[in-house]
């Protein structure tokens, strides 16, 4: 439980480790030559047309929307905040921005991927747009009238009072981060995660608006964030499969290239899977995929798993025999030969018959249990060619089939 928590987390990697940098990075820029410094304050810019550059090349809407939000922050930022930390709190820009841009961030999370020129791209932009002059006009023009509500302290904590960040600010930030964080952890995205990085770096840049180095380089971490979740989500278009999240035969291919003289490979399939989707439908077909890979992945031994193809599935052992991977492999079948997928009440089916032997008990509960036939196959001195290795694993399946399913032949 623990160690898949921890496994989750690992999305947040990068974007942690560009924050961490960015912030050890800092007190160097005032070491440089002041010509160099300059250069600091252009960085977001340079790091935002990348980045929109690549999200428009690979049809990433949400990062575009994402990179444009914080470079308008940057560039009025820039235009229209002084110096001193009170002048700062009263700008009816800072205070617009510091309110509604996590909301943005928590908007573009949770909107699904539609691209940035297609209809509900431009739709987007529309809404940005109109928010947009929605805020130039409550902020700039009636900013008098809103400012007691927006720049009060609710909390009289001398740590709070210190701070830059407006309390409501710090609330409605705080429910953004908690609300993204939640929906990167579960969906495990790269561009999920990014939207988290960012609004870290977005934050720490309000805080330290009035410190130009700080600022801009909090900016461009926040621009660069999102730029690599553009790049680490298209590397994950190709190399994972879609329905299940794990990597696709295209990144097995690439891993086999890369093998050691000794590896053992497993080739799996779900037993009578076609009766099963003709039995419940397609999307319990899917369901049953998706938990296959899922006690795949928990696979002990090292074990590195793929989706060979349809209900195909295949691990890779680097480095171990045979005879140390077919605990780790039977602890899997037994695994999900033991798992009972809950079905519910539209997906049983109609006809008793049908159902007989996938369905278990009735009335409010049912469930279906799923088996898996696995054919192993080892490589011992680099003799073998990965190919001759998957179709000896792919003959020992069929051998698993014959021999009545749910069991391992090797
Ligand atoms: P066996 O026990 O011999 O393996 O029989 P089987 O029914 O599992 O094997 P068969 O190859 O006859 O059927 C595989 C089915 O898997 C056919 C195809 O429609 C289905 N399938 C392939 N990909 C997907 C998918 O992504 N989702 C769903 N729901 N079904 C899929
Ligand atoms: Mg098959
Ligand atoms: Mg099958």
């Amino acid at each position: 439980m623990q160690t898949t928590m921890i496994k989750r987390m690992s999305v947040l990697l990068v974007p942690a480790a560009i924050l961490i940098a960015t912030w050890f990075a800092i007190p160097y820029i005032s070491l440089l030559p002041p010509a160099r410094q300059e250069l600091v304050t252009v960085a977001p810019y340079l790091v935002t047309a990348l980045g929109m550059f690549l999200a428009v090349h690979f049809h990433r809407g949400r990062p575009f929307l994402a990179l444009l939000v914080l470079i308008l922050f940057y560039w009025c930022s820039r235009s229209h905040l002084s110096g001193e930390p009170a002048k700062v709190s009263l700008n009816g820009y800072y205070q617009a921005f510091v309110l509604l841009l996590p909301v943005d961030l928590a908007l573009f999370s949770l909107m699904r991927e539609r691209g940035v020129f297609s209809m509900a791209g431009r739709l987007r932009l529309v809404f940005l747009t109109v928010q947009a002059l929605g805020a130039l006009w409550l902020f700039r023009d009636h900013f008098v009238d809103i400012l007691p509500y927006v720049a009060r302290s609710y909390i009289r904590l001398p740590f709070l009072d210190s701070q830059l960040i407006p309390q409501t600010a710090m609330l409605t930030g705080s429910l953004c981060f908690i609300f993204i964080a939640v929906l990167a952890v579960r969906r495990q995205t790269p561009v999920d995660s990014g939207m988290l990085g960012a609004l870290i770096a977005f934050f720490v840049a309000c805080n330290w608006a009035t410190s130009r180095d700080i600022h801009a380089a909090f900016c461009a971490a926040g621009a660069l964030i999102i730029t690599q979740s553009v790049l680490r989500d298209t590397y994950n278009m190709a190399f994972r499969d879609d329905l299940t999240g794990i990597p696709s035969r295209r990144a097995l291919n690439e891993s086999l290239q890369g093998l050691g003289r000794r590896y053992t490979v497993a080739m799996l399939d779900v037993d009578h899977f076609k009766r099963f989707n003709d039995t419940y439908g397609h999307d319990v077909g899917d369901q049953v995929l998706k938990m296959v890979a899922r006690k795949m992945n928990n696979v002990g031994g090292g074990g590195r798993t793929y989706r060979y193809g349809g209900e195909e599935f295949t691990i890779l052992f680097p480095g171990r025999r045979l005879s140390d991977a077919l605990p780790h492999l039977e602890e899997l079948r037994t695994t999900i030969a033991e798992y009972r997928l809950a079905l519910r009440s539209s997906e049983r089916p109609k006809d008793q018959r049908q159902g007989k032997g996938q369905r278990r008990g009735g009335g409010a509960a049912a469930y279906a249990a799923v088996t898996i036939s696995i054919g192993v196959a080892e490589c011992t001195e680099g003799t073998a060619k990965p190919a001759q290795v998957i179709k000896a694993a792919d003959k020992a399946l069929y051998r698993a089939k014959n021999r009545g399913r749910n069991q391992i032949c090797s």
